[in-house]
């Protein structure tokens, strides 16, 4: 039976031909009109999904539109959803001052890690990205910056040896320039498909960003939901200033591991930002929504620090 039949009739617009005569009475569009049961599953996925997300803290239902327009925080209760890293960029920079760096690099799989290829493949086409950090130059204010901002939708945001490089590359342009370097971090760690390769980005970056320091330039490294594993072992943890969303996951090793290693009972909020505010790690946490206006305050004194040096 055709479906386009089945769809016409639940819309309420009967027997109308509506190439060639306009309906005379404005169709009435009813509630979203359920398709037939036992059709094939895309059929089902057309139908209301993607106009409405469930907060996953309030569970309030918030409008799409709405929630991107909110930069992917819920207006209810602030519960910060994942957002892109591009879509992050254009929320933090002047409008057209991003010039990105090294876009095409790719990772190769040198040690012939199971399904590693095909799993690169899968993402760069659903993320439209090559790999888990998006760098670039960019204004922010009147402040010429270096700026990375990773994505955890390319592989868990995973470090490997693409990740290390682009950052590292961005670092050193910093220090040429003279710029500060701003780095906005989400990983689960390390990319274990490129092993020890993987592991030596840690060393990297770290000395990219001592060079760097040593020009006395600023580093401010933003830590969002979640941040683990290598990364938080290496860049992430090194900033001049450490800031982090509301309620962002920030640790090494996951809660339920150290939970099974130390057999120790652990304090209520480990390893949330606010914890890690508590305790000294992290300086400041800033809400999505201030996050552009925060760092050009902290911009404007880092360099008034640097002209009265
Ligand atoms: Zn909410």
């Amino acid at each position: 039976m055709a479906t386009s039949f089945l769809t016409k009739s639940a819309m309420g617009v009967d027997q109308v031909e509506p190439a060639l005569t306009p309906p005379t009475i404005k169709p009435v569009l009813p509630k979203k009109a359920k398709l037939g049961s036992g059709k094939s599953k895309t059929k089902k996925r057309e139908i209301p999904e993607g106009l409405w997300t469930k907060c996953p803290s309030c569970e309030t239902m918030i409008y799409d539109k709405e929630l991107d327009e909110n930069l992917k925080v819920c207006p209810k209760c602030q519960f910060h959803f994942p957002i892109g890293s591009r879509e992050r960029i254009h929320s933090l920079v002047e409008t057209c001052t991003f010039e990105e760096m090294d876009a095409e690099m790719t990772s190769v799989d040198i040690l012939k890690f199971t399904n590693y290829k095909s799993k690169l493949e899968r993402d760069r086409k659903a993320t439209t990205l090559m790999d888990a950090v998006v760098t670039g130059v960019c204004k922010i204010g009147q402040h010429q910056v270096a700026l990375g901002v990773m994505d955890f939708s390319f592989m868990g945001g995973s470090m490997g040896s693409v990740v290390g490089e682009k950052l590292t590359r961005l670092i050193e342009r910093g220090t040429e320039g003279n710029w500060p370097v701003i780095i906005i971090s989400t990983s689960g760690g390390a990319r274990m498909q490129e092993g020890a390769f993987s592991l030596m980005q840690m060393a990297k970056t770290s000395a990219a960003l001592a060079y760097h320091a040593q020009r006395r330039l600023p580093y401010l490294s933003v830590l969002t939901n979640n941040s683990y594993g290598g990364v938080m072992a290496s860049y992430a943890a090194l900033g001049d200033l450490i800031l982090a969303e509301p309620a962002a996951m920030i640790g090494f090793a996951g809660p339920r591991v150290i939970k099974d290693t130390t057999h120790a009972e652990l304090p209520p909020g480990f390893q949330t930002a606010e914890f890690l505010v508590d305790h000294g790690l992290i300086d400041a946490i800033v809400p999505r929504r201030e996050m552009k206006e925060q760092f050009v305050k902290y911009l404007d004194y880092f360099a008034s620090g640097k002209n009265n040096a």
